[in-house]
């Protein structure tokens, strides 16, 4: 097992009227061959746009203005728009939020398996595309004869499996998932989330699963990476942080989870709003919610400080 994606100090900023949204600041993140990186936080908190950014999909004006990207210690940041196309679906792949807008409708399932195949592997012929479009159709539990069928004649739930299914089609060995489940209601979301298991396995995958749910991520995450206003605040492996969460952050977001074997009258909040990140606060982001703010927090940006197999950036751990 090697490391298969290695972000180095990543920044992407977004220049606007008013100024530059910091969406990501100086994030370092690793993920091992074969793993499940659940990376979570509140909306806005910047986990999409690091998504977004290993394939070099962000819109303008938003701009990797700083870091490395290392894929095999290739550095995605700086490929060629070539090397980047080969890159996208043949050895990483994206699945989004909702199939149906990433789905053409114009087109039937056949078509979009067949086309995806046809442009990335040339002298495949169609036939062949067809065979491997209905083999991957069995994968997902689907019956291939419903890759005659539009997106439209598909429930949400077939249509989010269709969409991993043409991510999977060219035997990428990184997935990136982001918000895979929002769409699907929750028994066809846990059925999801058995197939990704299942299919993690079955292809050798290493996934990157973006999201602000932490049931998705206790049911399928080896490590969890916590982001916070851009920024990152506590990485380990997914049972310790859920038994022992270091950072104020995670605390308080798992401490939001309802528990339904406790009497709780009244749903745990974490006071506050995620900070503005055009004028983010000085030192440490999370310090104007953080119930053990110190002096140094409003001044100085934490170090990140490892604690056995996990990274912390608070000051409380030093
Ligand atoms: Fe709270 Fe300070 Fe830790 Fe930030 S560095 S999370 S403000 S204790």
């Amino acid at each position: 097992m090697g490391t298969i994606l290695d972000i180095q100090d990543l920044t992407v900023h977004f220049p606007i009227s008013i100024g530059t949204v910091r969406a990501v600041e100086g994030v370092n993140l690793k993920l091992e061959e074969g793993e499940v990186m659940g990376l979570v936080g509140e909306s806005g908190c910047g986990k999409s746009t690091l998504g977004f950014s290993i394939l070099r999909l962000l819109r303008p004006p938003g701009e990797i203005v700083g870091g490395k990207i290392l894929y095999h210690g290739e550095d995605i940041v700086q490929m060629t728009t070539e090397e980047i196309l080969a890159l996208r679906g043949g050895r990483i792949a994206m699945i989004f939020q909702d199939p149906l807008t990433s789905l053409n409708p114009l087109f039937r399932i056949d078509a979009q398996f067949t086309e995806t195949l046809l442009t990335h592997e040339k002298g495949l012929d169609r036939k062949s595309a067809f065979g491997r479009a209905e083999g991957m159709l069995e994968s997902l539990g689907i019956s291939p004869e419903r890759l005659l069928e539009y997106p439209h004649q598909m429930s949400g739930g077939m249509r989010q499996r269709i969409m991993i299914g043409m991510g999977l089609i060219l035997n990428p060995d990184l997935l990136i998932a982001d918000e895979p489940t929002t769409s699907l209601d929750v028994i066809v979301e846990a059925q999801f989330l058995d197939l990704l298991n299942d299919l993690r396995k079955q292809f050798s995958l290493t996934i990157l699963l973006i999201t602000h749910n932490l049931g998705n991520v206790a049911q399928l995450a080896d490590r969890i990476t916590v982001m916070y206003g851009g920024t990152i605040a506590e990485t380990g492996p997914a049972g310790d942080i859920f038994e022992d969460p270091l950072h104020p952050y995670t605390q308080g977001l798992l401490a939001s989870i309802p528990n339904i074997k406790l009497d709780q009258p009244k749903l745990i909040t974490m006071p506050g709003s995620p900070p503005d990140l055009v004028n983010p606060p000085p030192g440490c982001v999370f310090h104007p919610r953080c119930p053990h703010v110190m002096e140094i927090c409003q001044s100085d940006k934490p170090d990140v400080l490892q604690k056995g197999g996990r990274l912390v950036a608070c000051w409380l751990q030093r």
